[in-house]
């Protein structure tokens, strides 16, 4: 299977180093000085290509997601900070009838994590004396503040915790991945649930099994979408 890349920072560089271990070849990539259009040159350039995956940034996306559908190339995108944009893209998508994946966190471990927080939050819901907060810290160089990721579990919490909003703190600083806590805090102690990412390689590998997902499906998923239909486990119910 061959891909484009639109990005190639930080994760597009591992999306590329990791793409060789599922059989996918990255032939070519776009970034803020060389941008994807749906020129003739381009779609020359892409002919055997049959998805793009997105690690750019949140003010390219609708155009990235323009470009695709009239390319008529599925796409995965990893960026995040864009849910205000997510309606058009899903009507570009759904217009095309190309396929789009969307996932603030491509990482199995982090999907598995916002069904054990669920959990918790369905049981510690009822006792109102723990209180629930949400921390996450990122490198220093991470733009959206808080993270997809942290916006995703109070996003769960909140079928539990209704108007109760849980607070979300965030630190940008150092060099870490990627870290999460959820707390429930008592005048007699804390619950911690914690998920750290050692490094990049799980949400590259992800963003490529979505990849391999989308091909020849249309329509606009969520990465929770591919994993309960691949995974025995029911990430959903
Ligand atoms: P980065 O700053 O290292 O790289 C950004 C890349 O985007 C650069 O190559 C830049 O040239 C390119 N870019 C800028 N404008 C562009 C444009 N108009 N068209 C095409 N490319 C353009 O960032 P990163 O760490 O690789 O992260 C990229 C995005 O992915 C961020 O939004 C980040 O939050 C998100 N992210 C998501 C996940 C996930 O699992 N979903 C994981 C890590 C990071």
């Amino acid at each position: 299977m061959k891909v484009a890349l639109v990005g190639h920072g930080k994760m597009g560089r591992i999306v590329e180093e990791v793409a060789p271990s599922r059989g996918i070849e990255v032939v070519d990539r776009f970034t803020r000085s060389c941008p994807l259009r749906a020129d003739d040159a381009t779609r020359r350039a892409l002919s055997g290509v049959s998805a793009l995956v997105d690690f750019s940034v949140p003010e390219a996306v609708v155009d990235t997601a323009r470009a695709a559908a009239e390319l008529s190339l599925s796409l995965v995108i990893g960026t995040t900070g864009w849910q205000d944009r997510v309606d058009e893209v899903r009507a570009l998508a759904e217009r095309a009838g190309i396929g789009v994946v969307r996932a603030a966190n491509f990482s199995l471990g982090v999907n598995i994590f916002y069904r054990l927080v669920e959990q918790a939050a369905k049981l510690l819901a009822t006792v109102d004396t723990y209180d629930p907060f949400i921390h996450d810290w990122h490198h220093r160089f991470k733009l959206d503040s808080p993270s997809g990721t942290a916006l995703e579990i109070r996003r769960r919490m909140a079928r539990h915790y209704g108007d109760r909003e849980v607070p979300i703190t965030c630190q940008r600083s150092g060099y870490v991945p990627s870290v999460h806590w959820v707390g429930f805090d008592s005048e007699a102690d804390t619950i911690h649930l914690e998920h750290r990412a050692r490094n990049r390689r799980g949400l590259a590998d992800g963003a490529l099994l979505a990849t391999q997902w989308i091909a020849g499906r249309s329509g606009f998923h969520e990465f929770q979408d591919v994993l309960t239909d691949l995974l025995p486990m029911d990430l959903d119910s």
